[in-house]
């Protein structure tokens, strides 16, 4: 049995979580953490990761909370040799790295911008057209109670299509065009691509990629309609990050 604690386990994805780890006949919920919890669940709940490491035993701890929270629960996780399993976004490269050599040898960090295979896949299509498009522009779609933009994917997809075309930037018309009173109008410019975010009710999360050439243009998109998309991810990233140590970075990594 794998032992999981669930950081945020009272918010929409560690709920999510919770279901689908207690749904499964190979791992268990050992403990919850959410500052915000309230009672009715079977599983002892904590305040902070620290509290939960001092009261209960797990092996991996997955992260669904706050851009703002995650570092500091990862701090105090990954110094003590558990695995983690990282969905909250907002983290750059450098801090990943920094936190991974917090570990002991033999703990992994995992952290995926996007647990749904769907996801990882329309990321590897814009990787792969991206050398043949002059043009390429990002345009993600979520919910209105995202707490983040751009999200966590389309910076991850910016720096794929970025580094797929050697980092040559876009010759599309620039922010110089952005007309007085509407700036922001050519979206956010992440790694030399421009990144558009919407923000409606009626969303999970979607993305589209768009790409143009000479008469040409060719979209990659990607709707994810309901939570449960994410959860065959997570749970393969929590049986398969006691196998590896280190920094592992995009489901596409267990995937094989
Ligand atoms: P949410 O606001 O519904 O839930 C966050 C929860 O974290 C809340 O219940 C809150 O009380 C709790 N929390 C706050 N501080 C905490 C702390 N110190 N320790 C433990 N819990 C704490 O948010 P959500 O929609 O569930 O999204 C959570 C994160 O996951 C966001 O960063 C979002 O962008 C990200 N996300 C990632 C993926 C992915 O595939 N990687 C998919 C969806 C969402």
């Amino acid at each position: 049995m794998i032992r999981v604690a669930v950081a945020g386990c009272a918010g929409r994805m560690g709920g999510t979580v919770v279901g689908a780890v207690e749904a499964a006949s190979d791992m268990e919920v050992a403990c919850g953490v959410d500052p915000h919890a309230g009672g009715g669940v079977s599983f002892p709940v904590f305040r902070s990761v620290r509290e939960a490491l001092d009261g209960a035993d797990f092996d991996v701890l997955v992260d669904f909370t706050q851009p703002d929270v995650v570092e500091g629960n990862l701090r105090e996780a990954l110094p003590e040799g558990v695995d983690c399993v990282v969905g909250t976004t907002g983290l750059s490269t450098g801090a990943l790295e920094e936190l991974a050599s917090l570990a002991p040898a033999g703990t992994c960090l995992f952290y995926a911008p996007n647990f749904t295979t769907g996801a990882v896949l329309m990321m590897e299509f814009a990787k792969a057209a991206a050398p043949y498009f002059p043009e390429a522009e990002v345009l993600e779609f979520h919910h209105c109670n995202k707490k983040d933009a751009p999200s966590g994917t389309a910076v991850r997809t910016a720096q794929l299509i970025s580094e797929a075309r050697g980092g040559r930037a876009s010759e599309a018309p620039g922010r110089e065009t952005e007309v007085a009173g509407a700036e922001g109008a050519r979206g956010a410019l992440v790694e030399g691509v421009p990144v558009h975010s919407v923000r409606s009710m009626g969303y999970v999360a979607s993305q589209e990629v768009v790409f143009g050439s000479f008469g040409q243009t060719l979209s990659v998109r990607h709707d994810s309609w309901d939570r449960a998309s994410y959860m065959p991810g997570v749970l393969l990233g929590i049986r398969s990050v006691g196998e590896r140590e280190g920094l592992v970075v995009g489901l596409e990594n267990f995937m094989k």
